[in-house]
C-alpha cells in the first residue's frame, strides 16, 4: 500500500486554508479518503494529476463523516466516475445519501434560532451552505467499528465531531488517518476539530482516548496534515486540556 497525503490549498475568508485528503494505492487501485468541497474539486484534480491519476482512475472514496469539507465534491466526483465505490459508516449513510437531514444542518438550524440579530445573516448563510450539499443516492459499502476494509485498513469509530465519524488505522505502517477526530494546529498541538461545532464533546474526547491506545507512527489529520513526532504525548496533552476545562466548568 502506498499512502500519499494530498495538500489542497484554497482561499477561505481572505486567508489560505489547507485540507488533506489521503490517496491510497492498493494493488494498483486508487482510493481517496474524503473529497474536499465542491469548489475545491479543481485543486483536488490538480493534486491527483501530480500523482499521474485523474478522478476517473479512482476505484473508491471513503467518506469519514458528513461535513461539507469532507463530502462536498462527492456528487461531482461520482458523476465523473459513475463506477466509483463509496464507503461510509452505517451511522452516516442515511444523511450522506440525503435520506435524513444531516446532523450539521440540524445543528445549523438550531444555532440560527439562538443567534443574536447581528449574527443572523451569518447563521442563515451557514444553513444555506449545509443545504447546498448535493448528495449521492447510494453508498456501496457501509462500514462500522473494527471492520477491515481494502485488505488491512481497520475502521475505528471515532464519534463526537459527528455521530458516525470514522478514522482509519493501517497497522502495517502504524498509520492513523484520523480525519476530523483530531486536527494538527499550526503551533504543533493537537486539538478537537472545531470544538464549538463538535456535536458531542465528551464523546470526541473519548474518541481521542481511544486513538491514544493505538500504536501510531504517522498521524494524518484532514486539517493540519501529517504528524510524526510525540504523537502520544500530544494526544495526552489534548486530553489533559479538555479534562481540566471540564473540571473548571463543574467546580
Ligand atoms: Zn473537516
Amino acid at each position: 500500500m502506498n499512502i500519499s497525503v494530498l495538500n489542497i490549498a484554497f482561499n477561505q475568508y481572505g486567508a489560505i486554508s489547507h485540507i488533506h485528503p489521503t490517496l491510497l494505492e492498493i494493488n494498483g487501485q486508487y482510493f481517496l479518503t474524503d473529497t474536499g468541497y465542491e469548489n475545491t474539486l479543481s485543486q483536488l484534480r490538480t493534486a491527483l494529476h501530480e500523482k499521474s491519476i485523474d478522478i476517473i482512475n479512482l476505484t473508491g472514496v471513503i467518506i469519514s463523516h458528513d461535513d461539507i469539507d469532507h463530502l462536498g465534491a462527492l456528487y461531482d466526483i461520482k458523476k465523473m466516475n459513475p463506477l466509483l465505490q463509496v464507503y461510509c459508516s452505517k451511522i452516516e449513510e442515511p444523511s450522506v445519501t440525503g435520506k435524513i437531514e444531516a446532523e450539521r444542518l440540524v445543528q445549523a438550524k438550531q444555532l440560527l434560532q439562538q443567534l443574536p440579530e447581528e449574527q443572523q445573516a451569518w447563521g442563515k448563510d451557514f444553513v444555506a451552505l449545509q443545504k447546498s450539499i448535493q448528495r449521492i443516492s447510494d453508498v456501496d459499502h457501509v462500514v462500522q467499528e473494527n471492520d477491515l476494509i481494502l485488505g488491512d485498513i481497520r475502521v475505528i469509530a471515532t464519534p463526537g465531531h459527528t455521530r458516525g465519524h470514522i478514522s482509519l488505522y493501517i497497522e502495517a505502517s502504524k498509520t492513523l488517518i484520523a480525519n476530523d477526530a483530531v486536527v494538527a494546529e499550526s503551533n504543533g498541538e493537537l486539538n478537537i476539530a472545531n470544538p464549538e461545532f463538535t456535536l458531542d464533546l465528551p464523546a470526541a474526547i473519548r474518541s481521542v482516548q481511544k486513538i491514544r491506545e493505538l500504536d501510531i507512527q504517522t498521524l494524518i489529520c484532514f486539517h493540519g496534515g501529517i504528524v510524526t513526532d510525540h504523537i502520544r504525548q500530544k494526544l495526552d496533552q489534548l486530553i489533559q486540556r479538555y479534562n481540566n476545562e471540564q473540571h473548571d466548568r463543574t467546580r
